[in-house]
């Protein structure tokens, strides 16, 4: 159960990190003293207007404002983004466009490397104040390292806000003596210490001043323009966009009974309608404030009884929180090696292994099915991502979990820095979670929520008829069953990739000896310093399970069908 929070004043405290007035209810006023700025904000994430502290920071600091995205060809070019992630941020630029036209202004896309775009646009458009909200990935920091120097050396002030997460992970740093914890509990106990988080604000009710600027040299690209074959992309099931994020978010709270008795465990990994929110992509992109779903949920758990965290919703936002905050403060986190959190285990190098999981053939269909649904249509459940991360590492193939992160971060829809990594740390045991033992079965775990096997009828289409009583085992279907309906295991579909039986007691041992390898200094993780996994040859048993793991439906203890 969640500590109970204390009440303090929040969204207009400069303290929490988000520092802003009030938000100004007049019109952007020409001879304003104090607005005499001609401002760039940066889009990047936050692809929004309600509740952004940096937007709203520069309109009230700014007379003119340029809303600017930049296409930054690192992203084209060296980032793992799927045609289906392509096509949702596309559309989310698209909606953005029209939110900031009902304002009298419009998007300006810009193609091209962020310090040459900067160094051009601060001098044709003279510019004197660059705001953007403040990001916590490593590249992204570098980057914005890199542009402030270059406006600095040019007079002109940078001026950000942190806005991604419920609170400012550097505040919370500072508020909790600058302290890591590594369980979800401790890391939840700090934040109550601290209070609620920001409430949201408005989207800004002024319109912006017009810009004398030729916006057909800016126009937001569709996909082919970007190299992107449009019939690469599945199903459009989740459009992406502010407009949408809000749809769908009151959409979910018209069933206040399901949002108060919402708990993770309960939820399916395989139902043909997804069983949680799917806010991801948008929490992911911005075009939802992690805020106004918290303070939503906060409004209806007020009239009624509700589920606690970790398994409520709100427990959901605060794994989001928690990973984003390790991940801010933890060297090389979407790593192994340099990453002082992650145990140092010895994966098997097996490019076959990972490819035909990847690419849906390792012959249990429940996994394959898994696989096809992340590759098609961009979103699985998070149990289903528990079952093929466990698969792909751990449990069966004992592959590397940087290789099941790069994966994921090409297919999903919400693929985020801090939130892949250590989800991945988690399944595949290596940081936050160490229950090593508890194996997922590729066969018994889907049968619980899905014994007629629809889930795999719909996403393997050979095994459609498939009787339900082989559907998670097919190979042990008769020939003649086979042949009766058309799938001969081997020819049409594969045999399993390995005996499930056997090798996840062998990788249970091999998991054994690797904690026996990397002890961890203590589990005590009020104090981080002193919980980091080090790669000391002691034999010292593994640490104490991690109570409240977001694996709300733990599999049995020993691997079983
Ligand atoms: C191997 C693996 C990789 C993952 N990679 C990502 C990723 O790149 N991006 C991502 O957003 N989530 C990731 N998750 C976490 C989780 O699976 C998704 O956030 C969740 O399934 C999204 O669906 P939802 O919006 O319906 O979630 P809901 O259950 O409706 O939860 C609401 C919100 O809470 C947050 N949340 C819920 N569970 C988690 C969690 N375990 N960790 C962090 N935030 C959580 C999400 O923002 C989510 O939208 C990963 C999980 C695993 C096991």
């Amino acid at each position: 159960m969640a500590p109970k929070r204390e009440k303090i004043k929040n969204e207009s405290d400069p303290s929490l990190g988000f520092g802003l007035k009030n938000e100004p209810s007049e019109p952007i006023n020409a001879t304003d003293m104090e607005k005499t700025a001609k401002c760039i904000y940066w889009f990047r994430k936050a692809l929004r207007l309600h509740d952004n502290p940096s937007l709203m920071h520069a309109i009230q600091k700014s007379q003119y404002i340029y809303p600017i995205f930049i296409l930054d060809p690192w992203f084209v070019q060296k980032a793992k983004v799927g045609p289906n992630r392509w096509r949702f941020l596309l559309q989310s630029l698209n909606d953005l466009n029209e939110q900031l036209i009902r304002k009298n202004s419009r998007l300006i896309l810009i193609r091209g490397n962020p310090s040459a775009v900067f160094a051009e646009k601060i001098k044709e458009w003279d510019i004197n104040l660059i705001c953007f909200e403040t990001d916590t990935e490593p590249y992204a920091k570098l980057r914005d390292q890199e542009i402030t120097k270059i406006a600095t050396e040019l007079n002109v002030k940078v001026e950000t806000k942190y806005g991604h997460t419920l609170y400012n992970p550097d505040y919370v740093y500072k508020k909790n003596n600058e302290k890591i914890p590594l369980q979800y509990q401790s890391f939840v106990g700090a934040l109550a210490k601290i209070g609620d988080p920001p409430k949201p604000i408005d989207e800004p009710s002024n319109v912006f001043n017009k810009l004398e600027i030729d916006y057909d040299l800016y126009k937001i690209p569709d996909l082919v323009s970007i190299g992107i074959d449009p019939s690469a992309c599945g199903p459009l099931l989740f459009p992406g966009g502010e407009t949408e994020a809000l749809r769908r978010l009151e959409d979910k709270f018209k069933n206040e009974s399901w949002i108060c008795s919402f708990e993770k465990p309960n939820t399916s990994p395989n139902s043909l309608a997804p069983s949680t929110t799917v806010l991801s992509p948008y929490l992911k992109f911005g075009c939802l404030s992690a805020r106004k779903f918290y303070w939503r949920l906060k409004q209806v758990y007020a009239k009624r009884k509700h589920s606690m965290p970790p398994v409520s919703l709100e427990g959901q936002l605060l794994f989001r929180e928690f990973f984003y905050y390790v991940g801010a403060f933890t060297p090389n986190f979407n790593k192994i090696e340099g990453n002082p959190v992650c145990r140092q285990i010895k994966w098997d190098d097996k490019p076959e292994y990972v490819k035909a999981w990847k690419e849906a053939r390792t012959g249990f269909p429940f996994i394959d099915a898994i696989m096809t649904q992340l590759r098609t249509e961009g979103w699985i459940h998070h149990l289903a991502r528990h079952a093929v991360a466990c698969f792909l590492t751990r449990g069966d193939l004992y592959c590397s979990w940087e290789k099941g992160q790069e994966v994921f971060e090409e297919y999903l829809l919400d693929q985020d820095w801090s939130l892949n990594a250590a989800n991945w740390m988690w399944l595949s045991a290596s940081a936050f979670f160490h229950q090593y033992f508890r194996v997922y079965s590729p066969i018994g775990f889907g049968k619980k929520t899905d014994e007629n096997g629809d889930y795999i009828r719909k996403y393997i289409p050979v095994l459609k008829t498939f009787p339900a009583k082989y559907i998670f085992e097919p190979w042990t279907a008769p020939l003649e069953v086979q042949k009766r309906h058309n799938c001969v295991i081997g020819k049409d579909y594969p045999r399993p990739i390995v005996d499930h039986n056997v090798i996840s007691k062998i990788n249970i041992s091999r998991m054994k000896k690797a904690y026996e390898e990397s002890k961890l200094v203590s589990t005590d993780d009020g104090d981080d310093k002193k919980s980091r996994p080090t790669s000391s040859k002691s034999t010292k048993n593994p640490p104490k399970s991690e109570k409240t793991s977001p694996d709300t439906r733990p599999p049995s203890k020993k691997s079983k069908n």
